[in-house]
Formats: C-alpha cells, structure tokens, sequence
C-alpha cells in the first residue's frame, strides 16, 4: 500500500513539472512515532504497541483516524497518513494527514480494558496531539465512544476544555450533526458534480445517457456494501433521482426482478430505507426486495458480491471492501462509472483496463471525502464553541465538494490524464505550494 501511494504520488508530481527533490521531501512523512501503551491486568501490566504517523503540517494540524486492529504497522500507518495528506489537500480543508494505531484485536478485551487501552494511547501521544497540533478521529475498530474516552483524558491532562482535539465524538459531546451521513451524501454529490461534465461525454456514445440528458430517463446504480457508507450513499442517490438496483452486504446482494421497461432499464429500483428495515428484521440483504412500501420476497433474486459488480448498470458504486474489482474482474464490469467509495476498491492492475474500456472511474480519495469535510466542520465548532444546523453543514459540504470535483475535472481536462491521476495532481500541487 505504502508502494502504490508514493508511485502515485511520485508520478502526479512529475506531471506538474517538480523536481525528485520535492518530490522525495513530500513522501517523508514528518515523523512517525512508536508507544508503549498498556492496560493493569490481574496478572500484571499487559503491553500494546501504538503508532501515530503525522505525514505533512504545511495545510494545517495533522489529521486522520486511530484504528485498533491485529494487522495495525509502522508501515501501514504511514501510507494512510500520507493519503489521508492527499484526501484534506483534494477536499481543500486546512489540514494535512496523519493516521495511527493499536496493534490490537479488540475482540479480545473487556469494555473496561478498552477504555483503559484508549486512555493510554492518549497519555502517550499527549505532547504531540491538539486542536492546533494533531486532530485524531475513528478509524477501524474505534467509534464516538472511544472518541469521548479519548478526549476526556486529553482535557485530564491539559486541565482546560479542548474539544477540537477528536472529532467523531458523540453529537451530545460535541460531534457535528450530518456526519453519520457525511461520506455517502459526499459521495453522492461529488457523483452528481461530475455527472454534469461526464454525462454531456458520455452523451452521443451511450443511448441510456442521451435518454438521461434529455430528462426520460434515470441513471441505475449498484452499491455493494450496506454500512455506513453504502446505505445513506444509496438513500442519497434516490432521494436525488438516482434508481438504486442492487445492493449488497457481506452474505450477497439483493435485485429486483429483471425487466425492459421503455426507459430501457433491466432493474426495478429498490426502496432503500425499507430494505434497511428488512435487513434489520432479519440480519442479511437476502430476501428483501422491497419497492413500493412493500417487501416482497417473490418478485427479486438474491445474487453474489462478484454478479453485484457486473451487473448491467450505468453506475457502479463499491462501498465495502479494497481490491473488489480485479484484473481477472474489470474486463466484466458493464457500468459506465464506478464510484470509489471504499478505500482502494479497484486494484492497481484493474486501473488500467476500466480506462482502456472507457469507463470513469471517481477516485476514493474525491469520492469518499464527505467524511472528513464534516469532521473539518466539527473541528471548527469546536474551536469556536458553536453548533451548526445540519442543514448548514450539508450546504457547506456541498459547496466544498463541488468546488473539489471541478478543481479535479479541470486538471484531468488540462493534463490528459484520468480522474484519480488528476486528484492527485490536484493534492499534491496543494501540497507542495500550499496557497495555490
Ligand atoms: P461498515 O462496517 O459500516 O460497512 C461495511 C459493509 O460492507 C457492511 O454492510 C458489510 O456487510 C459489507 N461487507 C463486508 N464484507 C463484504 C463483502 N465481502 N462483500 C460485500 N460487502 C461486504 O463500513 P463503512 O464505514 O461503511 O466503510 C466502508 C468502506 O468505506 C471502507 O473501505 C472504509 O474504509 C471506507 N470509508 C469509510 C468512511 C466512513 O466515514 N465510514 C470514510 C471514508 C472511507
């Protein structure tokens, strides 16, 4: 992973003219510290190693997520802070990327001993973190929760209120409204400032974008992945205009019966917040097909991860996973757009045939970058003790992500190069020349 973001990384600055020097001085991450964290046990103290890589200050505090997972490294951390540089840099809010973590399996320890573990970490990181310093949020495996144990021995220590120190903090602890929603809604309008550009393309080659572009008919969308990002994604792009046909999670996915209608459309769209419903009643996506206010188990079929992502869609949207789409799988792909809203869903061999094929791909670090813009939000809250409507904070991610989309579009129009080599030409010339 650390590879594949300095090749990317390294060659979106070579196309914007800097010198190996420049470049190799933005790959350095800052620094990248190491701590003992532990927790009392019966039988004595229990030791843990925790991370915090801070990857690039020159936008802003560090910022970036704290997971707490086996598989957690010293390289691991590091590649995530330098995207997580080039996601605030894209999303053009003034911070710079930092990521750490707990090798740890969560699983293993009692609520109390994760409370305990959280403390530690932040007695170890305490001199290196801040609101003005290094602004940490979950990540895998960490939650709100965790966030408010976090902060308050953060505010033990520092003997004086600093909620800006954590953001994904409960809302009554401080969170911002609207970030529950925030990556699907972003995702859903980075999709549609993107589509007013990519539909006048895609019109003229592809008859279901003519009917699109002329009003009589609505774009079809899969979504695989039904968390977070995935449903208010889906629940978004319906209630945008969008048909959602096809969802998944991790047991398989759900479509509803195929049908030429005069639109020429081969799903029926699915009623998002129903299905959610269903899929809590009964624990899985399998037999919720539901539209109209009803579920009805007659009229889909229940189909697997792999069909989800070749369905005969016009917008492809993977929300669950990294390297679901293959090289032994994009020659499969039948959307027009895929839509990265998980990190790294299409592997680095995949990149090159979707684009040979003609078919958009919308990069995470643009895609799934509602989440952070909202964080962005209640830090500023929090700096200035206030709290936003979520209204407000919709409107405000909106504005920032159009302004991201475009900024992205233009470079990709100007340079010749994809939608992903662009983002990161746009973040990495941010990077290197902070008030452009
Ligand atoms: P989540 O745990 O809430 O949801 C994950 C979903 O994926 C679940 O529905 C699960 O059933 C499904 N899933 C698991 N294995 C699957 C498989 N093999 N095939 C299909 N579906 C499978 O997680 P989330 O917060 O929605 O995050 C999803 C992705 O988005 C991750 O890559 C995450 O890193 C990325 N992301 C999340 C956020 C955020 O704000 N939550 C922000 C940026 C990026």
């Amino acid at each position: 992973m650390l590879e594949t973001a300095r090749n990317i990384v390294q060659e979106a600055g070579k196309k914007l003219g800097y010198s190996a020097q420049v470049i190799d001085t933005l790959l350095q991450p800052n620094r990248v510290i190491e701590v003992k964290v532990s927790i009392p046990t019966k039988t004595g103290e229990r030791v843990f190693t925790g991370y915090r890589s801070q990857h690039n200050n020159r936008r802003g505090p560090y910022k970036g997520g704290i997971r707490f997972h086996p598989q957690v490294s010293r390289e691991e951390v590091l590649a995530l802070s330098t995207l997580m540089s080039i996601k605030c840099a894209v999303a053009g809010i003034p911070f710079g990327g930092a990521k750490g973590g707990i090798i740890v399996d969560p699983k293993e320890l009692s609520k109390k001993e994760l409370e305990q573990l959280s403390r530690s970490y932040v007695r170890a990181l305490f001199p290196v973190i801040g609101p003005r310093v290094d602004v940490p949020a979950p990540d895998v495996n960490t939650n709100p929760l965790i966030m408010q144990w976090m902060l308050d021995e953060y505010e033990k220590l520092a003997g004086q209120a600093a909620p800006a120190t954590f953001t994904g903090k409960p809302v009554e602890k401080g969170g911002s409204l609207g970030r529950t929603e925030a990556t699907g809604r972003g995702g859903v309008i980075v999709l549609k400032a993107l589509l007013s550009k990519l539909g006048k393309e895609l019109k003229n080659k592809n008859p279901t974008f003519t009917k699109v572009m002329a009003g009589n008919a609505k774009l079809t969308v899969a979504v695989q992945g039904f968390g977070n990002v995935g449903y208010y994604f889906a629940k978004i792009a319906v209630e945008e205009g969008f048909d959602v046909v096809a969802v998944s999670d991790s047991k398989g996915g759900i479509v509803k019966n195929a049908k030429l209608n005069n639109a020429g459309k081969h799903f029926e769209p699915l009623d998002i917040p129903l299905v959610m419903g269903c899929k809590k009643k009964q624990g899985t996506l399998a037999g919720c097909y539901c539209s109209g206010g009803v579920c009805d188990i007659n009229e889909g079929k229940v189909i697997t991860n792999e069909q989800l992502l070749e369905l005969p869609v016009d917008i492809l949207v993977p929300a669950a996973l990294e390297n679901v789409i293959t090289e032994k799988n994009a020659h499969k792909i039948q959307a027009k757009i895929v839509v990265e809203m998980a990190n790294g869903p299409i592997a680095k061999e995949a990149y090159p045939i979707l684009q040979k094929r003609g078919i958009y791909v919308i990069p995470d670090v643009l895609a799934n970058a509602g989440g952070v813009v909202v964080s962005y939000f209640e830090w500023v809250q929090g700096m200035k003790g206030t709290v936003w409507s979520e209204a407000k904070v919709n409107k405000k991610m909106q504005d920032l992500l159009e302004e991201s989309a475009l900024a992205v579009w233009e470079q990709a129009k100007k340079s010749h190069v994809s939608l992903k080599e662009a983002a990161f030409m746009v973040a990495v010339r941010r990077l290197v020349e902070p008030k452009s």
